[in-house]
Parts: structure tokens; C-alpha cells; sequence
């Protein structure tokens, strides 16, 4: 959506451009075209922001107690339904600790909440639960699409208008809404079930016209045991060997902040700004280049074709591509082609260690 609203504004903007060509410099309308540059580059600005917070959020998950953060915003959340509905609370006691990120359950609520309000008609009432369940291999044969192992329940229930089969079978369906444009995007239970897949659980909903709603989301119960420990141990020592990595990339900050951080996981380090320099590096470099990392979009050169130009010097050289665009361009058909790794930025360090550590460990 980001892409197609930037497509907008950018017809906005040269439209602007073009038509104040046409005007004579003291004409008043040129005041106004001006305005509209202006606030057409602010909202572009705007866009930018949303998109770098979008992807920041995806990443930040934490230990939790689900009723304590039900309990946090529950305020907030009574807020949103409004006065005529009541808000009922039942937290399960002994509830086990979920491992998410705290932002993502806040979006699930608001969205499960703000659908129950627009469900009830006048006065209501939406009813919030916790609890815990085991899924025995039994359950799971006689309940199809039910996952065997311990989970923390959270549902939200109303009284409202309930669905019937047919909106059931499309509720999950990006932009699927019965709602008024104004009122509606189809995207919220979209996301409800992306966040909940995302972090291992699964959704159940049952609903019948007239009667209300409730869905219920199983969140896999975290186990604070060894192995957690030990991943962590992993993760941390995803370090370099000394291997000679190139990194191309025309942002100059990005480059040297790169520069710094695979130094700082002890790799030998090259660096060009621009994909024709690399190549001479590449020819005169005289010892071995065991990985490059190159942006995708670059002046004169896309990083693809430079991966090319440098494998037919290197044969068998692995590459990683990294682009703030998801890796469809890339990729044939959403698979990406063997020894081709991808990154999307903004990155961690974290992140670049375990896929430098991969694209390196698959030779
Ligand atoms: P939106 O709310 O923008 O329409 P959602 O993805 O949140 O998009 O919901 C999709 C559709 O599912 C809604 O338009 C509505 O028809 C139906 N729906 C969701 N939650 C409920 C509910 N609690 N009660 C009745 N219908 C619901
Ligand atoms: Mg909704």
C-alpha cells in the first residue's frame, strides 16, 4: 500500500512541476502549486516514517504475562468501544507466559475490540478472557485444525451481529470488509491472523447471525527452559572467521556503518560505492572473496547483474542482496535461486551476523 500511495504522490508532485512550467513567475497560481509540492513532499515524508516503524515493530518480542497486558489497556480499550457497551475482564488465574511482541497483542485487541463495537447495534457487551489449555493428539483428530501442545487462550466475545457462513469463510481475506468504505479496510482480521501465525499460534472462530461473536486465538505457552538458553549462546557467537566479504552499496552511511559492524563480528572487509568500481576490486584483489553483499538498487549497475559480472571473476561466489523492498525482485516467482540470500533493510546486527553466517556455512 506504502508503494502504490508513493506512486500517487509522485504523479501529484510532477503534475505540479509540469503545470508550473506553464505559468509566468508572477502569477498568484504559482503561490498555490507551491503549496501543493510542499505538502505533497510531507506527506511523502510521512510515508517514509510509517514504513520504517512498520518494520521495526516486527521484531521486538518479549516474555509476557497476557493479563497484564490486557490489564495495561484495557482503559485505551474501553475508550474505543464506548460507553453504551460493557467491557467484561475475566483473567484465568496460573496463566502461563507467552513470548511476543507486546505492540502485536495491543493491535490484535484493538482490532478484535473495534470489530465487536461495530458488531453491536446500541447497547452490548464484549467480554475478554484468559485462560489456559492443553491439546492432547486426540482432541486435535476429532478438531480439525486444532495443534496438540499447551497454549494460552485469549478470546473476545460480543453480542453483536454475529456472521454468517459465508463471511466466515472470508473474515481472514485481505480487504474483505462488509463495512462502508469509510469504515471498513478488510484488514484487520488480516492481521490479527498474520500476527498470530507469525508467532506460532492459530485462530478459532465461532459465530452465528444474530447470537455474537467469539474469537479465540491460541498462543503457544513460552518454556523458560535450557534451550532457550542455548539458542541464545548460538545466536550470539555467529561471528567471522576472517573471510573476505565486499560490500556494495551507494549510501555512503550505509556503507560505513556496514563496514563497521561485519569488522566489529572479526571479517576481513572490502567496500565500493558504486558496482563498476567493484569489479576492478574484485580483478585486483589477490586473495580469495568468500561473500558479497550488495544493494539492489544502484545507479549504472542492479546488484543482480553485478552478482553476475563477479561470479563469472569468482565462480561459486555467494551473494546476499539487500533492498528496502521485500526480495520479490529478486526472486523468481517468490523462490529465491540457490547460494542467493536475502536481507531487507533496515537491518540488525544480529540479523546481518546470521546471514552472513548462512550464506557462508553453505559452502
Ligand atoms: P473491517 O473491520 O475493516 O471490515 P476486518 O478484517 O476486521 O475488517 O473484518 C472483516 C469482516 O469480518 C467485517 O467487515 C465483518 O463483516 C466481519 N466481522 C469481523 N468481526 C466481527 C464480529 N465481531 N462480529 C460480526 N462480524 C464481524
Ligand atoms: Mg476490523
Amino acid at each position: 500500500m506504502a508503494h502504490d500511495f508513493n506512486n500517487a504522490l509522485s504523479v501529484i508532485m510532477s503534475t505540479a512541476e509540469l503545470a508550473m512550467d506553464g505559468l509566468d513567475t508572477k502569477e498568484q497560481l504559482r503561490e498555490y502549486f507551491d503549496d501543493i509540492l510542499m505538502a505533497a513532499k510531507r506527506a511523502a515524508n510521512i510515508t517514509r516514517q510509517l514504513l520504517a516503524f512498520a518494520r521495526k515493530q516486527t521484531i521486538a518480542p518479549k516474555v509476557l504475562d497476557l493479563n497484564d497486558n490486557v490489564e495495561s489497556m484495557l482503559k485505551m480499550l474501553r475508550r474505543l468501544i464506548g460507553e453504551d457497551i460493557n467491557l467484561a475482564w475475566l483473567p484465568g488465574s496460573g496463566l502461563w507466559s507467552v513470548k511476543m511482541d507486546p505492540s502485536q497483542l495491543d493491535q490484535i485487541l484493538a482490532n478484535l475490540c473495534v470489530n465487536a463495537r461495530d458488531a453491536i447495534e446500541g447497547v452490548g457487551k464484549v467480554t475478554i478472557e484468559t485462560t489456559t489449555i492443553t491439546l492432547d493428539q486426540a482432541y486435535c483428530l476429532d478438531n480439525p485444525g486444532f495443534v496438540p501442545g499447551k497454549f494460552v487462550l485469549l478470546s473476545v466475545g460480543d453480542n453483536g451481529c454475529g456472521m454468517d457462513k459465508k463471511i466466515l469463510d472470508n473474515i481472514f481475506e485481505p480487504f474483505f470488509t462488509t463495512k462502508d468504505v469509510d469504515k471498513g479496510t478488510g484488514l484487520g482480521l488480516a492481521m490479527v491472523y498474520g500476527i498470530v501465525k507469525q508467532n506460532n499460534g492459530f485462530v478459532k472462530v465461532y459465530s452465528e447471525p444474530d447470537r455474537g461473536t467469539n474469537i479465540r486465538i491460541y498462543l503457544p505457552r513460552h518454556e523458560a527452559t535450557t534451550v532457550e538458553a542455548q539458542e541464545d549462546i548460538r545466536d550470539k557467537i555467529l561471528l567471522g572467521r576472517g573471510e573476505t566479504i565486499l560490500v556494495v552499496e551507494d549510501d555512503s552511511e550505509i556503507l560505513s556503518i556496514m563496514e563497521k559492524m561485519l569488522k566489529g563480528l572479526d571479517y576481513t572487509l572490502l567496500t565500493s560505492i558504486a558496482p563498476e568500481k567493484a569489479i576492478g576490486i574484485v580483478r585486483e584483489y589477490a586473495g580469495k572473496i568468500h561473500l558479497l553483499i550488495t544493494d539492489v538498487v544502484m545507479p549504472k549497475m542492479n546488484g543482480p547483474d553485478l552478482a553476475e559480472q563477479l561470479q563469472s571473476i569468482c565462480p561459486g561466489l555467494n551473494c546476499i542482496f539487500m533492498s528496502g523492498y521485500t526480495a520479490d525482485a529478486i526472486s523468481h516467482q517468490g523462490v529465491l535461486a540457490k547460494g542467493v540470500h536475502f536481507i531487507q533493510k533496515p537491518f540488525s546486527r544480529e540479523e546481518l551476523a546470521k546471514i552472513v553466517r548462512k550464506a557462508l556455512d553453505e559452502n
